[in-house]
């Protein structure tokens, strides 16, 4: 009799254990699951860009917004890995609802450039395989992380960009639609606040003077909301993936960490997935996604160690902006020195962790 009773709250406490689907109060975001004993089946966290972003400056209309489009987007892949299917399609579906969120910086709601056209980047890498694929400024294809996805599988290249990329794009059937879909009147108003100032200082704007405007903090904190997402299928394959319009105004052809496989994105099986975003010039100068992979590859460092390591390198070199990561073990990390970053992790249990804010 003990021992079935004893057989019985087993049985039950596994059962409520499964079912449990939290959402956790977001103070407590800065949770990770590093010590957790039990390696969990599979892990899924995403961000929706860093910066300066403060409570103060935030409707209750405009984080309940943000919120229930992070949970949307992350409950995609969960569901995805919770039926057995891959970390790549996880990544992939995830970043797509996020892409097609005016809110954020991806595909519709993408920052405008000084030649008020918007031009997109994303990239992904597949851990198990270590392929991976990446687009660059693209203006007409509507998910570019299904192009990034295709250039890894369906070409033999890694990068492809501009007006090729879009015609590989059409080739693969992937959905194209007309330059002005992104088009959103908050990023449209973005630019236009950052080109009156920058024509309100007298004089022509040369070089130097655009390369000071473009690190204005106007102009950094106008660009929130790159997408991205790292993940851990139940065969123990990581993969990861972001997707950006930029940075506001830029020129040039300028193009950021976002496609930029080791900056923006990297996934190795045998480490880590990494997804960056923030000041991209810093994150490619410092190779912050695969410098992650290898202090814990040669150097043996928690995953939480060395994405704090990497990112105090960014910040020492002047840049910021932050990482979500998951390992092979499923511990998952969201890190970043500014003052917030839109944030999401759900694990194997269907727990729920969302955050915005540093605190
Ligand atoms: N890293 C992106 C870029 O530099 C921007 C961002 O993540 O906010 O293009």
């Amino acid at each position: 009799m003990k021992k079935f009773i004893i057989a019985l709250f087993a049985v039950l406490l596994l059962y409520s254990c499964k079912n449990s689907n939290t959402t956790v109060d977001p103070s407590k975001t800065e949770k990770s699951t590093q010590n957790s004993s039990q390696k969990p089946d599979f892990a899924i966290i995403i961000h929706g860009g860093a910066g300066t972003i403060l409570r103060k400056n935030m409707t209750p209309e405009k984080e309940a917004a943000y919120k229930a489009k992070l949970e949307e987007a992350i409950r995609v892949g969960y569901n995805i890995l919770k039926n057995g299917g891959t970390s790549l399609d996880a990544v992939t579906k995830t970043i797509n609802v996020l892409e097609d969120s005016p809110l954020f910086n991806a595909g519709k709601g993408a920052v405008f450039t000084n030649a008020e056209t918007n031009e997109l980047d994303a990239s992904i890498m597949d851990g198990k395989t270590l392929n991976a694929g990446a687009s660059a400024s693209t203006k007409t294809v509507r998910n570019p992380i299904d192009l990034a996805r295709a250039v890894m599988e369906k070409s033999k290249h890694v990068m492809l960009s501009g007006e090729g990329a879009e015609i590989f794009a059409k080739e693969q059937g992937l959905a194209i639609v007309d330059p002005s879909y992104f088009y959103t009147e908050k990023r449209f108003e973005s630019l236009q606040r950052v080109k009156a100032r920058e024509e309100a200082k007298a004089g022509k704007i040369d070089t130097e003077s655009a390369f000071l405007d473009f690190y204005d903090a106007d102009i950094k904190n106008s660009k929130f909301g790159t997408v991205g997402c790292a993940a851990l299928d139940k065969d123990g394959n990581l993969a990861a993936g972001t997707s950006t319009g930029g940075m506001t105004n830029k020129r040039w052809g300028r193009i950021g960490d976002a496609p930029i496989i080791g900056s923006g994105t990297y996934a190795n099986n045998a480490t880590c997935a990494v997804s960056s975003t923030g000041w991209g010039e810093y994150f490619i100068r410092a190779q912050v996604a695969h410098d992650i992979s290898a202090l814990m590859d040669y150097k043996g460092l928690s995953l939480k160690e060395a994405s704090k390591t990497v990112l105090d390198k960014v910040a020492d070199l002047g840049g910021d902006g932050g990482i979500v990561a998951v390992d092979k073990d499923g511990n998952m990390v969201a890190e970043f020195n500014t003052a917030g970053m839109y944030r999401a992790q759900m694990n194997d249990n269907g727990e729920l962790i969302i955050g915005i804010y540093k605190e």
